[in-house]
């Protein structure tokens, strides 16, 4: 049986058990994207392996592949981020992040973009201040937002999506299913094409655009409504339903709260 062994650096997403001692990782890599792999005796007291695949860190790995399949032969730590984990609202958004990236790629897919996004979100995690439980929803709903964007799912935040003229603001309703913004004209024309808009405060649209544009430093000095904000999530979150591949099972906002202890140290 040919096997091919190689190496390449990257993060783990998740992790699973996998038969009496050996883990299952997901894996993700700049050059290779998202891979599924197994190390051996990982979960044995003394595994040595398992320290470098079960924290926030770059890790160099050496994997050998037999006929698809990707067994773990050595794990090193190229850089840590552990910072994220001096920090509740820091690991929470470390986890949730990491959780997003899982859902919104697959096995085979060029991953380079949401990879590059992944470290820069974590880079500006690990240097932020703290963020109260409000700005840590904005913040990882402007994250979805950019993960939907390099996955090819960004929705139209300032052109009609039927005529492509320019939006005017309190001129547009929003469609979810459609991904974007529609002018109230082709609303009138062609009512029959579309059935399931809503309205959409001219500041909540303004929110989406920045945070696809904005640097996330930038985006932390905005003044954010709480009636925006609640607007906000229910439009990113029914743009995850309607475009991600496989979709989380709770919204945004709750996600910034899942307690990641005891998944990764
Ligand atoms: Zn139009």
């Amino acid at each position: 049986m040919s096997s091919t062994l190689f190496s390449t650096t990257g993060v783990v997403l998740a992790r699973a058990s996998y038969r009496e001692d050996d883990r299952l990782y997901v894996f993700f890599s700049s050059e290779l994207g998202k891979l599924r792999v197994i190390a051996r005796g990982a979960r044995k007291p003394k595994a040595k392996i398992a320290p470098h695949l079960e924290s926030y860190a770059l890790v160099r790995v050496l994997l050998v592949e037999t006929r698809g399949f990707y067994t773990v032969a050595g794990a090193d730590t190229e850089a840590s981020f552990h910072h994220l984990f001096t920090r509740d609202d820091s690991a929470h958004l470390a986890f949730a992040s990491a959780h997003l990236v899982d859902l919104v790629t697959r096995e085979g897919d060029p991953a380079s973009p949401v990879y590059h996004e992944l470290m820069h979100w974590w880079k500006f995690l690990e240097t932020t201040p703290a963020l109260s439980v409000r700005r840590s929803g904005v913040m990882l709903g402007a994250f979805s937002l950019r993960l939907a964007g390099h996955a090819g799912y960004l929705p139209e935040l300032n052109r009609c999506l039927h005529c492509r003229t320019p939006i005017r603001p309190s001129y547009f309703e929003w469609s979810s299913t459609r991904g974007g913004v529609v002018c109230l004209d082709c609303l009138e024309r062609h009512q029959e094409m579309w059935l399931r808009t809503q309205a959409l405060k001219n500041e909540t649209l303004k929110l989406l655009r920045m945070s696809h544009h904005y640097p996330y430093e930038a985006l932390l000095q905005t003044s954010v409504s709480a009636d925006v904000c609640e607007e906000f999530h229910q439009t990113v979150d029914a743009l995850i339903l309607a475009h991600f591949p496989v979709i989380p099972v709770v919204p945004i906002q709750a996600m910034c709260q899942v307690d990641p202890a005891g998944f990764f140290r």
